[in-house]
């Protein structure tokens, strides 16, 4: 009997240690909903896959639809099977069925990443606006909601009338934490230089913020707004953990794509996509990060050594 309890007792260990490392080894599933866009996402929705892939911490589908003005109808994913999905979307709406099963998924407490472009979509759509928070273009105006952005490090949201959405020359510049405890950004630079990319700014929209975690200084000598421009942020939606970054202006091929081969912005789309997905980030800071004084690049998408 003494043996048999001990050989019980064994098994349980062994299979409770299996348990702990498949929990630990468990990818995360993400889902990239790309297809139409009015920038170049045969080359973004790739790279978005590879970044995710070879961290080796996700395993990365993707969804495409149909092409602008195409037959929508058997656009169906099954956004409830992932852990995070990861927009890179800017085209003709969805059908109604697949609307509310996204709208079910991220109010059920789905976590979503929100990337570039995929807040110029759907801007007459109230409730993908209340996911985005902030927005640009196709339409969007006072109507939208407020401009959000900073003055003197205090959140200013001005109603004054004007198109939502606009953006300067694309430059280097440099990135200004606002959250030094968020888990996404918890041990990151308060200062860096992003790599070369565009800086949206007069984005509107319900701005129902969450955690601010970064923002640049939109300069009016390269065509910027004058003012301190959210561009990462969390976003205050009922249970959804939703992850907005602003940066990552796709180049015309993989290769030369220096806004999303940048180490700053590769490490910031992996940790929100983990803390979108489970709501922690055990994601340690890369030796390669960006310093104040110059940006760091990852030409092949890979995760520093
Ligand atoms: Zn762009």
């Amino acid at each position: 009997m003494k043996k048999l309890l001990k050989y019980l007792l064994l098994v349980s260990v062994v299979m409770l240690g299996c348990a702990c490392v498949n929990a630990k080894s468990k990818p995360i599933k993400a889902l990239i909903v790309s297809g139409q866009n009015n920038h170049n996402w045969q080359v973004s929705h790739k790279v978005l896959q590879l970044i995710l892939n070879q961290s080796g911490l996700f395993e990365a589908d993707i969804v495409l639809t149909a092409p602008a003005r195409g037959d929508m109808s058997s656009f169906k994913p099954d956004f409830a099977a992932y852990d995070v999905v990861v927009l890179d979307y800017n085209g003709d709406r969805w059908p109604a069925e697949t609307d509310q099963a996204f709208l079910d998924y991220v109010q059920g407490g789905g976590g979503v990443v929100v990337y570039h472009a995929a807040d110029n979509a759907f801007s007459g759509w109230e409730e993908f606006n209340k996911i985005i928070a902030l927005g640009g273009w196709e339409g969007r105006n006072e109507k939208s909601g407020p401009y959000y952005y900073l003055k003197d490090g205090v959140p200013v949201l001005d109603n004054s009338a004007g198109p939502g959405g606009s953006h300067g020359a694309q430059r280097e510049y440099p990135m200004h934490c606002r959250d030094k405890k968020h888990p996404i950004v918890k041990g990151l630079p308060d200062n860096w230089i992003h790599a070369k990319d565009e800086m949206y700014d007069r984005m509107r929209g319900p701005a129902n913020i969450k955690d601010l975690l970064y923002t640049g200084f939109a300069d009016k000598q390269t065509g910027g707004s004058g003012r301190e421009e959210p561009l990462v942020f969390t976003v205050d939606y009922g249970k959804a953990r939703i992850f907005h970054i602003m940066l990552g202006h796709a180049g015309p091929t993989a290769e030369n794509n220096p806004a999303m081969q940048c180490a700053g912005f590769q490490t910031l789309l992996l940790r929100g996509a983990e803390w979108a997905a489970t709501g922690k980030v055990k994601q340690p800071v890369p030796k390669d990060f960006p310093t104040d004084k110059s940006p760091s690049y990852r030409y092949n998408y890979a995760p520093a050594k």
